[in-house]
């Protein structure tokens, strides 16, 4: 799978858990990897120095995903310094949990925002290229709760299920241009922000609910988007690809 001819890969939110071993995989591909941070994330230049000390090459660019402007924004400048953008992660994403009772608007709009308005902000800015190039992939990353819905997660699963809504019928418009467009549905991955979760926790409310008896790995769920990043993967569009243990199978 690793490219004869570099592509240029975008992927918003790659200094996160996910993100980091998505951009890692790319590069060890052969991809020109550029990522997003938050236009605030005051760690934004220690991450890119440390990561291309290892010698990844990537750029990061500052990008509010649920913003629209700022998304043109950031995209222009990747297609001027990097070049035309090949492959859209969508993966930047956050949580707001709350049960419905509790749940205002400013929660429920900042979830929606990043989440879903941000998989119309960002592939905005690069779908026209790549249906007029003939080649583009479209990689939505939602959740395994965006499927089933999970407790004190209304916005979240809604924001989730909505990206798929996205993907099938996006998916649909760009067929016939070389462009395929899928969604990653992950269940819980060891990232940072799952490990934080106190251990009994995890060990007696989350694992049992795990067939596998695990964590996904964050390099599982990289080497899938890999996968459907690739040639290879020309005749899969619209899907929703559960990667979760076993934990929720439709
Ligand atoms: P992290 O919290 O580690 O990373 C999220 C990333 O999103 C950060 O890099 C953050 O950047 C970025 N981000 C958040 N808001 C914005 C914004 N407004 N504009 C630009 N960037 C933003 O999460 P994960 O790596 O765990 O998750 C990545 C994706 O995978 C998310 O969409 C999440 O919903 C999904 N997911 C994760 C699962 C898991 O188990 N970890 C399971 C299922 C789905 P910054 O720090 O600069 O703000």
């Amino acid at each position: 799978m690793v490219l004869k001819t570099p592509r240029v890969a975008l992927v918003t939110g790659g200094m996160g858990g996910l993100g980091e071993a998505i951009c890692i995989k790319l590069a060890a591909l052969g991809y020109k990897v550029v990522t997003t941070h938050s236009p605030g994330n005051t760690k934004a230049a220690d991450w890119l120095d440390a990561m291309n000390k290892q010698g990844y090459g990537f750029r990061a660019y500052p990008c509010d995903v649920a913003d629209f402007d700022s998304a043109a924004a950031c995209a222009q400048k990747v297609a001027a310094e990097v070049g035309p953008i090949d492959v859209l992660v969508n993966n930047a994403g956050i949580t707001r949990d709350m049960t419905f009772k509790k749940m205002d608007k400013v929660n429920w709009d900042a979830v929606m925002k990043t989440n879903l308005d941000s998989c119309f902000n960002m592939t905005k800015q690069v779908c026209d290229g790549m249906t007029d190039r003939g080649w583009g992939r479209v990689i939505n990353i939602s959740s395994v709760n965006g499927q089933k819905g999970a407790f004190g997660q209304t916005n979240y699963s809604a924001a989730k299920a909505g990206m798929h809504g996205f993907t099938k019928a996006l998916a649909l418009e760009v067929a016939r241009k070389g462009v395929t467009v899928n969604t990653i549905s992950p269940g819980y991955i060891g990232t940072k922000m799952v490990m934080a979760i106190p251990k009994d926790v995890l060990d007696s409310k989350i694992i049992p609910q795990i067939p596998m008896g695990r964590l996904g790995k964050p390099e599982e769920v990289a080497g899938l988007v890999a996968y459907l990043a690739s040639d290879e993967a020309a005749f899969l569009t619209g899907a929703n690809i559960a990667i979760n243990g076993g934990q929720h199978m439709q």
